[in-house]
């Protein structure tokens, strides 16, 4: 005969929740009632033999949460930390749950070996609520079993779990209750510093949760720590906090468990009768409704652009005036007619290049200005929601979705925000889709070849479907690259549904300061570099000045151009190109491209040889250039319209810009990751332009 196995199993759960019922149920009269050492609270054990194990089951303090705030609360975490039974069962009252499962959350934070027991399932049933219980149980990631105590039912189901999960030992949970961007980088910064000096305690509670009760000013936890770095660490991260969420991170955090709850509970629970009542979810009850959910995420997006470019139009003015007179200030330095490089150098390279990218400034800050709004109100956390559903279905988390918008703006803070995506794979196929995204820059792109191409009626619809085709390619990607290289299950998370919140006016301009910035030091950074770098090879090597002699300057300027590195790359690759419809100045603006997507445009003015003035000259199209032609009117003279749209479509899907291959590199920590990106965008782009061009071509004869 086998020895019988023995394992432990703690009983957890709210006051009044049957758990002294269920343990009655499973141990009937082999109970020994004590007390906890050096406390008066009652401490009853008891045995259950069942097939062939002998289980000593603990009643523990009946509590709402794990805090250090009361005796009971404190007894039952100690015990589970101390004692390390083999399962914890928490006995939850299914008729109240969403209160309930506040208990549980603090449980899948300790990580423990988990069962859930839906205890009062009559009571829930009477008022209505119906369980997708394997869902609920996925999401939660742990067994759930409908009990009820008072009849008896429910026991065997109840132990065969516990054995189950006893026998499945300490794994590690596919996913935990997520605290949001900032406080997730505040913890894990302090986790580095726990780490490294305290190694006891990191041992015995793991450093997750040993962050998570520092940051919430746990005092038993706090107690124990001696290290003044730990402290310290605690202390700054939780006055950076305040600063953000002007709340205790406590609260932020409580928040945060709530919203996992509310966001698991409204996957799986479906109430027959109405009996949802706080403000909050009466909001919830309309805007992630299942037929008004998405129209009204719709309207709210577009009603977001539609501001931000309204009236990001302003400053967009007086930025281009400001650049214009700046341009015009430097080149005044040098003596009329003069032909100095320093002076080209600054107003054509510098001036120019890091000037047509800040003036899309204002616009970027107001669309982060609006997203963060909508993070910070608890909106987002809804849009995601909807999402999910839709996202699931091409094999990503409703979350990818946030990134993505902010692609719209601009790739490097969306590859920065791909942050809040928990799961490698769905991080990084998000990541390398994100290009996909039409951003600000190539809007200005598209601004120009529209008008010049489209009769006035079609400029919206072909807007319109070039967005369209991003996000049709990046759906077709995503689904390839989940089928390939970033294979594997997508493991159900709970979409979390975090209350609605006031956002602070300084928590959103921190926000929006934070991504704004990283555009500035993109434009001050790489985007100046990559200027001269593209000034030099296009200013160099010169032509001889006979070759020039009798020319109009903007002639010149093609010759000059022509002459140089770019200009002769732009013929090397036109061989490659022509299939796609392109000849070589296309070429060498798409070189140019690569540095940032807005230095398209400047540089087809000028091997257009349009005077820079018109160059410009992107919003009025009509305005005549001195004796010249605008760019659009050359464009048109020069290309079908095939072509034009071939354009749009190579530089929607083509080359991110060496900005966005930086934040790659930086965001999955390897230069593979982005030069897969790069080269796999770039051949995508290739043969899709290549199988519109010819098909077009044949179409039209
Ligand atoms: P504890 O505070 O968690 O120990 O809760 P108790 O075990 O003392 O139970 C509280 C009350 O709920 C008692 O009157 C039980 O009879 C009752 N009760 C326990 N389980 C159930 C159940 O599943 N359904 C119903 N209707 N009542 C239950
Ligand atoms: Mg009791």
């Amino acid at each position: 005969m086998d020895m019988a196995k023995r394992i432990t199993v703690a009983l957890a759960g709210n006051p009044n929740s049957g758990k002294t019922t269920i343990f009655n149920m499973l141990t009937g009269a082999r109970q020994h009632v004590g007390n906890y050492p050096g406390v008066t609270v009652e401490k009853k054990e008891g045995l259950c033999k069942y097939k062939d194990y002998e289980i000593t089951l603990v009643d523990l303090p009946g509590t709402y949460g794990l805090t250090a705030y009361s005796t009971e609360e404190l007894i039952a975490r100690n015990f589970i930390i101390d004692e390390q039974p083999d399962v914890v069962v928490d006995i939850v009252d299914a008729s109240n749950i969403e209160r309930n499962l506040y208990l549980a959350t603090q449980l899948i934070e300790m990580n423990v070996p988990l069962v859930l027991a839906f205890n009062m399932s009559d009571v829930a049933k009477q008022k209505g609520l119906l369980f997708d219980i394997e869902q609920l149980s996925r999401l939660l990631d742990a067994p759930i079993v409908r009990t009820v105590g008072n009849k008896g039912k429910g026991k065997t189901e109840l132990l065969d779990a516990i054995i189950a999960t006893a026998e499945q030992g300490k794994e590690h949970r596919a996913h935990r209750v997520g605290c949001g961007e900032e406080i997730e980088e505040e913890l894990a910064a302090i986790e580095v510093v726990v780490a490294d000096n305290e190694h006891e305690l990191a041992d015995k509670y793991g450093t997750r949760w040993l962050a998570v009760k520092l940051l919430e000013q746990d005092s038993d936890i706090a107690a124990k720590v001696h290290s003044q770095q730990v402290l310290d660490a605690v202390k700054s991260s939780s006055e950076h906090l305040k600063g953000i969420f002007a709340d205790e991170p406590e609260i932020v955090i409580a928040g945060r468990r709530y919203g996992f709850i509310s966001g698991a509970c409204q996957e799986t629970i479906e109430s027959t009768v109405e009996s949802r009542h706080s403000a909050s979810d009466m909001i919830d009850a309309i805007v992630i409704h299942r037929a008004l959910g998405l129209p009204i995420f719709l309207i709210l997006i577009y009603l977001a652009f539609f501001l931000t470019f309204k009236i990001g139009e302003y400053p967009m003015g007086w930025l281009e005036q400001f650049f214009g007179w700046l341009a015009g200030a430097v080149a005044n330095l040098w003596p009329a007619g003069s032909d100095s490089s320093l002076r080209s150098l600054l107003v054509d390279g510098v001036i120019g290049g890091v000037g047509g990218v800040l003036v899309f400034l204002p616009n970027i800050l107001l669309l982060f200005f609006v997203i963060a709004l909508l993070e910070d109100s608890g909106y987002m956390a809804r849009a995601a929601f909807i999402m999910d559903r839709i996202m699931h279905k091409i094999g990503l988390h409703g979350k990818s979705f946030i990134p993505m918008l902010i692609g719209f703006g601009c790739s490097v803070p969306a590859i920065m925000g791909a942050r809040i995506l928990e799961n490698r794979r769905n991080r990084f196929t998000t990541i390398m889709v994100i290009p996909l995204m039409s951003c600000g820059a190539k809007f200005t792109i598209y601004m120009l070849i529209i008008p010049a191409f489209f009769p006035d009626k079609w400029h919206g619809p072909a807007l319109w479907l070039i967005y369209l085709i991003g996000i049709v390619l990046a759906i077709i990607c995503i689904k390839l690259l989940r089928l390939t290289v970033f294979k594997g299950e997508t493991t159900p998370f709970v979409m979390e549904l975090p209350p609605y919140r006031m956002p602070t006016l300084r928590s959103v301009c921190i926000h929006m300061w934070q991504r704004g910035w990283m555009y500035l030091r993109k434009a001050g950074t790489i985007i100046l570099a990559i200027s001269i770098i593209l000034w030099v090879a296009m200013s160099y090597p010169k032509p001889s000045q006979d070759s020039l002699s009798g020319l109009s300057p903007e002639q010149a300027q093609q010759v000059r151009l022509e002459h140089s590195v770019i200009g002769r790359l732009g013929k090397a690759i036109e061989p490659a190109l022509k299939p796609l419809g392109f000849d070589w100045k296309i070429g060498t603006a798409l070189i140019g491209a690569t540095a940032a997507k807005e230095v398209f445009v400047s540089q087809l003015a000028i091997v257009h040889a349009v005077g820079s003035h018109e160059a410009g000259a992107v919003e009025g199209a009509d305005e005549p250039g001195g004796g010249g032609q605008t760019l659009r009117q050359k464009l048109q003279a020069n290309y079908t319209s095939l072509t034009g749209f071939c354009i749009m479509l190579f530089c929607l899907i083509a080359t991110p810009c060496v900005a966005t291959v930086a934040m790659t590199k930086q965001e999955t920590r390897s230069w593979s990751w982005a030069l897969f990106q790069f080269f796999g965008l770039t051949a995508l782009a290739y043969a899709v332009t290549f199988i519109v061009y010819q098909v077009g071509s044949l179409i039209m004869g």
